[in-house]
């Protein structure tokens, strides 16, 4: 068994679900045990350990190799160390076919485990970087509100470049879309069922909403294409209205679910919505749903430093995903960000979650190397 192996099965072994996602005081809820279980290893390692606290009992952990001469850059490390909800089995770690099950295996525990283990070894090389400063995050809270990138980011901290651990198979991506829940009401006139004529069907008119969001907006998004993500999309994901069937309903919702590219905001993507509302004749009053909306990523990959990653990587070109992580509010906040990681986003949040074991050493060699030629 290979010490990245061995550091990610321990680490499936702590549960660590995002609180978000349980009851109050669940043994399994928090990031607490494996953050304090990195920060063992880190400090045997030569680490400098330090907590950054975010919320009651949740903290982001920093490891942080200092390089013998004067900090010229800094790196930043930054998988997230909570996971997604699971059923008790999947915090026995098991090994099949050179395959490692588990929660959190490959979202985003492989990462944490390929790069605290890449970090740990070029601690113990002689050859440390003379001027770059490399620290590892373990950031809490990504699967939910993603606290912790922005707790680091509102501390001031910023990078030469963060590199976000995610399930990427390897590929070091530039770009990703953000994420917009909004909530759109339609407001009507109640009266009774049998004269249905005297009153106004919140319920009819969100059905023509819901068709025309469907069909004349999705065409809309399809017109406008980005190189690495493709077009943004539209999800109605929820509908309610209405209390029985013998009243004409005055109100219906939906939430909808807009996948954003690089330079749409939330701002522009109600005015769109408004306009295509407008020229349908419909009304709907449009208001947010999500805490933070996620921001889209997109980071020039002509920068040094991500063409240094890449060749690392073996790798041309960047590509783009379709999920949003960390790296746009660590972008948003100054820091170039990419993200990668070993293991497929396809097993992230499964019920059975696993990671290819060659990958995940292919992703610490890989770390390692590139760490290895910072001077
Ligand atoms: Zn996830």
């Amino acid at each position: 068994m290979t010490r990245t192996e061995q550091l990610l099965a321990e680490l499936i072994a702590l549960p660590s679900v995002n609180p978000a996602f349980l009851p109050p005081r669940h043994p399994q809820a928090g990031e607490k045990d494996a953050a304090e279980f990195l920060a063992a290893t880190a400090a045997r390692a030569g680490l400098e350990v330090e907590f950054q606290k975010v919320l009651p009992g949740r903290a982001n952990l920093l490891a942080r190799l200092r390089p013998r001469g004067r900090i010229k850059q800094t790196i930043l490390l930054a998988p997230h160390l909570d996971t997604v909800g699971a059923d008790g089995t999947q915090f026995i770690p098991q090994r099949r076919h050179g395959r490692l099950h588990g929660r959190g295996a490959c979202d985003t525990k492989g990462s944490v485990a390929a790069m605290l283990g890449a970090l740990c070894e070029l601690a113990k090389l002689k050859t440390r970087p003379l001027e770059t400063e490399i620290i590892f995050a373990g950031l809490i809270d990504e699967e939910h509100a993603q606290a912790g990138s922005r707790a680091l980011v509102a501390s001031g901290f910023k990078a030469d470049l963060a590199i976000v651990g995610e399930p990427t198979k390897l590929h070091v991506v530039t770009a990703h879309k953000g994420c917009l829940w909004l909530q759109l009401e339609t407001c009507g006139r109640a009266a009774h069922g049998a004269t249905p004529q005297l009153g106004k069907n919140a319920v009819h008119e969100m059905a023509r909403i819901v068709c025309a969001l469907e069909t004349d907006y999705a065409a809309q998004l399809k017109k406008k294409k980005h190189r690495l993500l493709g077009t943004g999309t539209v999800n109605v994901g929820q509908i309610s209205g209405g209390t029985q069937p013998n009243i004409v309903p005055a109100s219906c919702r939906i939430a909808i679910d807009r996948r954003t590219l690089p330079g749409e905001t939330e701002a522009g993507v109600r005015r769109e919505i408004a306009a295509l509302l407008r020229a349908k004749k419909l009304s709907a009053q449009i208001s947010s749903t999500k805490l933070a909306s996620a921001l889209p990523l997109e980071t020039n990959s002509k920068l040094p430093l991500v063409q240094n990653f890449l060749r690392a990587a073996g790798q041309s070109r960047p590509v783009g995903v379709d999920y949003f992580c960390d790296a746009a509010v660590l972008a948003a906040g100054g820091t170039p960000s990419v993200v990668f990681g070993p293991g497929d986003i396809a097993q992230a949040h499964t019920a059975d979650e696993w990671i290819s074991l060659a990958e995940l050493e292919r992703g610490k060699n890989l770390l390692l190397n590139f760490l290895k030629s910072l001077s």
